[in-house]
């Protein structure tokens, strides 16, 4: 099921969740940082198949997978979890959760990583209220996105949150925290919107093997 993983025996699992459309230098970037701040290896970013709380993305699956390999493929750290992709259907969070805890054994902490933009949405997820039953979450900051205001989402924060993220590593589930690492100011959505007005993204932005197979498959209106 990993495409790739460290023969390492790391001391939680870490786990990325995200449509990857593409995976820009952003994801790579602060999960690698993440992956330094927390002591843990590998860190997996996992694609979604079918993204259950925004719209279809414009690569297929195996077409994201690729950039994922291609894009982490000199990172040790880093490696990819494909059961999103293989499983089919809505990519519910608390599903690969809860198989992911069924795998793990009920000690190992279980960390989901997502941006407070995705953060904000939390509510809206299938069963949003039972992530925590699997594993922990931890938001990471974002440049340009504030700190949501949804009083029943901010109410659910303070009732399970920790101060530092580190203490996730200390149980197996049940907590939230929030952690400022480097600011990327970089987003899906401004490179497809770059290569599609014919601008390439800098390498800051796009890595250059994954910009190679973009233009190969004429993704994104690349023509
Ligand atoms: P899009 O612009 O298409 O919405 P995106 O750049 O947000 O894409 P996703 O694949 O949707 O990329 O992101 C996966 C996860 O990574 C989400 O939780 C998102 O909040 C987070 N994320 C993406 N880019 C950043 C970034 N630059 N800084 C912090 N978090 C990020």
């Amino acid at each position: 099921m990993d495409i790739s993983a460290p023969n390492v025996s790391p001391a939680a699992r870490v786990l990325w969740g995200g449509t990857f459309d593409p995976i820009h230098e952003g994801h790579v970037s602060l999960a690698i940082e993440l992956s330094n701040y927390l002591g843990v290896q590998p860190l997996y970013l996992l694609p979604n198949s079918q993204p259950a709380h925004r719209h279809a993305p414009v690569a297929t699956s195996k077409q994201r997978a690729k950039m994922l390999t291609l894009a982490i493929q000199s990172h040790e750290q880093l490696a990819i979890d494909m059961r999103e992709i293989e499983r089919q259907g809505p990519s519910y969070s608390v599903l690969t959760m809860a198989e992911v805890r069924q795998e793990i054994g009920p000690m190992m902490p279980l960390i989901w990583c997502l941006g407070v933009d995705a953060f904000a949405q939390l509510t809206q997820w299938h069963r949003w209220q039972e992530l925590l039953t699997y594993g922990h979450l931890l938001v990471l900051t974002r440049p340009q996105v504030s700190w949501p205001k949804d009083p029943e989402l901010l109410t659910w924060y303070t009732a399970h949150k920790v101060d530092e993220a580190k203490q996730l590593l200390a149980s197996p589930s049940g907590q939230v925290a929030h952690l400022k690492l480097g600011q990327h100011d970089v987003s899906a959505t401004q490179i497809r919107q770059q290569l599609c007005l014919g601008y390439q993204p800098s390498a800051t932005e796009l890595a250059p093997a994954v910009a190679h197979y973009i233009a190969s498959q004429s993704l994104y209106g690349i023509n």
